[in-house]
This record gives C-alpha cells, sequence and structure tokens, in this order.
C-alpha cells in the first residue's frame, strides 16, 4: 500500500512537471529545442538566492538546462558561507531534480577578470575548484583559468562583451588576448544578449569567428524581479538545436554553433539555425477566395509575434504590406490576386527574427489554393 501511495505521489509530481510545461515552439521532426539559460548566479559567489530557488524557477519558465555559473573570484557572504568547494551550488541544485524530470542542471564558473579578458562562462565543467587555481585579477591568470575549463571538455562563452563597466561606450570589441583565444579554439561562444541588454557587435563578432550565438540572464535577484510576467516580460532563453534530450547531444549541439535566442520580442540566431525553425511554425492556410479577392490565414505556433513585412508584388485589400501575427495566434489577410489561382507564393521578411547585424530573416512559403 505504501509502495503504491509513493508510486501515485511521485507520478503526480511528474505529471505536474510535465503538464505545466510551456511550448516555446513546435520542434522540426527529430529535433529538440532545449531552453537554456546557462549564465545564473547564487549566494555561492553574489547572487541574492539559494541554489534551490534557480531550480524552482527554472521549473516556472519550463526550462530544460540551466547552469548556476558563480563566480571564482567574486564571494559576497565569505563570513556566512563555506566556499571551500566551489562545485556546491551545482551539487545542491543538481540533488534536487527528479529521476523523470525534464530540467538538467549541467556544472558551470564564471572565470571573472578584469577586461581584458573580462568575464568568461565555462560550462559542462567537472571541477570548479581546480578553476579556482587560477583567481588572479590578470590576464595571465585569465588563459589559464580557460585553459582549464578547456583541459576538463567545458563549452566556454564570453560574457557580456558590451557591458558598459567594460567598455564606456557599449560596443563590443575583441581585444588581443580574444583572438588568442579564438586562434586556440578555446573560445567557443559569445554572449549577443545579456539580462536586459542586446549587442549587434557581439553579432557580428560571433557571425565573423564562427561563434555560437548566446543569451543570459545572468540573474542575481529573483527571475520575477528582473522580468515580472505581469508585463509580459520573460528571462533571454538560449534554444539549442539537439538531436537527443540528452548532456551529451545538447553539448555537441552548443560545439556544432546549433543555437538561437529569445529576447523581449525578437529572436536572434544563424540564418541556417533560425529559419527551418519558423518554416515549422509559420502556416498559411486557404480560406478560399469571394469573387477575385483571396483569403489567407497566417498562423503563428511560437511565443513571439511576427512582424511581418510582404515582400511580393500583389497588394492587399484591407491592409499595407506591414502587419503582425500575435504569439500563438493567426491572422486573415485578403489578397487582391486579379484572377483566380490554384497556387501562390509569400514572401516575407520577419523583422523581429534578425540573423545578422540589420538583417532579417527572409521566408518564403508556397500553397496550393
Ligand atoms: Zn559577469
Ligand atoms: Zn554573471
Amino acid at each position: 500500500m505504501k509502495k503504491i501511495l509513493l508510486l501515485v505521489f511521485l507520478l503526480s509530481i511528474s505529471l505536474n512537471y510535465s503538464q505545466n510545461r510551456k511550448e516555446f515552439f513546435k520542434s522540426p521532426t527529430g529535433l529538440f529545442l532545449i531552453a537554456s539559460d546557462l549564465h545564473i548566479h547564487s549566494v555561492f559567489s553574489d547572487g541574492r538566492v539559494w541554489p534551490s530557488i534557480r531550480v524552482e524557477e527554472a521549473r516556472r519558465d519550463s526550462l530544460d538546462l540551466i547552469s548556476l555559473t558563480e563566480h571564482i573570484e567574486y564571494l559576497s557572504y565569505r563570513g556566512d558561507l563555506n566556499y571551500d568547494d566551489r562545485n556546491r551550488a551545482f551539487q545542491i541544485a543538481s540533488g534536487m531534480i527528479q529521476d523523470n524530470e525534464t530540467l538538467m542542471v549541467i556544472n558551470g564558473s564564471e572565470i571573472t577578470k578584469p577586461m581584458p579578458p573580462g568575464h568568461i562562462n565555462a560550462v559542462f565543467i567537472k571541477d570548479a575548484n581546480k578553476l579556482n587555481l587560477y583567481n588572479k585579477l590578470n590576464i595571465e591568470d585569465g588563459y589559464k583559468a580557460v585553459k582549464e575549463a578547456n583541459n576538463q571538455g567545458a563549452f566556454v562563452f564570453w560574457n557580456h562583451p558590451n557591458w558598459i563597466e567594460n567598455r564606456d561606450d557599449g560596443i563590443a570589441r575583441l581585444d588581443s588576448i580574444h583572438n588568442v583565444l579564438l586562434d586556440e579554439n578555446l573560445l567557443h561562444g559569445i554572449e549577443v544578449v545579456n539580462e536586459q541588454t542586446y549587442s549587434e557587435e557581439a553579432l557580428e563578432i560571433a557571425i565573423s569567428n564562427n561563434l555560437t550565438i548566446m543569451g543570459t540572464s545572468d540573474v542575481h535577484g529573483l527571475i520575477d524581479w528582473d522580468y515580472p510576467k505581469e508585463n509580459n516580460m520573460h528571462r533571454p532563453i538560449t534554444f539549442i538545436i539537439s538531436k537527443n534530450r540528452t548532456k551529451k547531444s545538447i553539448r555537441d549541439a552548443l560545439f556544432d554553433r546549433k543555437t538561437f535566442v529569445w529576447h523581449r520580442d525578437m529572436l536572434v540566431g544563424k540564418e541556417e539555425n533560425i529559419e527551418p525553425i519558423i518554416q515549422e511554425n509559420f502556416q498559411i492556410k486557404s480560406m478560399g477566395y469571394y469573387k477575385k479577392i483571396l483569403t489567407l490565414r497566417l498562423i503563428n505556433n511560437s511565443v513571439v509575434p511576427f512582424k511581418l513585412k510582404y515582400q511580393g508584388n500583389y497588394t492587399f485589400h484591407h491592409r499595407g504590406p506591414v502587419f503582425e501575427i500575435p504569439p500563438k495566434d493567426h491572422l486573415d489577410v485578403t489578397i487582391k490576386t486579379l484572377e483566380i489561382l490554384d497556387e501562390i507564393s509569400m514572401d516575407f521578411e520577419i523583422q523581429n527574427i534578425i540573423i545578422a547585424p540589420k538583417k532579417f530573416l527572409a521566408i518564403s512559403k508556397t500553397l496550393q489554393l
């Protein structure tokens, strides 16, 4: 009897986790979109919450993957907490995860040096204590800590290269140490989105150096304070396009640069990553003709609005060429096709989906009528 009760209890926990999960996007067949935040803090460096709160927040936000990336060098509660084991935040957070739960936790750290090189995150590390061997605030220890993270098989990305405490003009730019790290393949990604900020210059650096595009919350307080849901806000999320829902596959996808980022009402990612996702989430259905006016239903299955600019030659009966389909919603448009067609191609630019600085995703849909 006790066993049955335990089973029912465990089942109800797992149902709770899965039932309330948000579907951000429809995934193309055979792929998983892993919703991640790989830059967060707890009291085990300078954050203001216990690691368990990070796990609860991630569950509420339907995330699949988090990493508590505590600063190696900045520890705010030395008098109150034992910081001897730098893996402690990871141990507490990962210890909360149920066997059948979707959320995963990986070990990580923020290597925190003055600029250059600035702050650098290492995730999928094996032992944060070994990074602490290189905790002096200089370039040399920055290089050595990054090297050690790489020796552990870590995925390493440059944090907030646009941070105004480091770059007073807010412009992300490479110093010579960054070029060394890039040349030696020790740096694999870059934050294009950090907290509330978006950096077109970081996006340019990502594209020209073939780095993985990252977006993170870098949260120190509570997620709901930084991103109040009543204001329709959400933390930045990096979606990792993975072949499987395993840590190995997710790590491979990060190294393969298979990501895109959701920040405010926009998506940022390389065209080859983001185009198949949008093809899957943007559908057009014919609602038929009245006289020679065709009605098309434009359907958005995603959590972002689609801010569309029509690129073709037809004109619309009720609208101009620019309109928006709200998230998880649809919009009917009427088109003057001049004659009754049996096939139509519709070309759009989506102006809140960014594939390079000042460049928007173009999408083409052909349908039989
Ligand atoms: Zn930082
Ligand atoms: Zn940070």
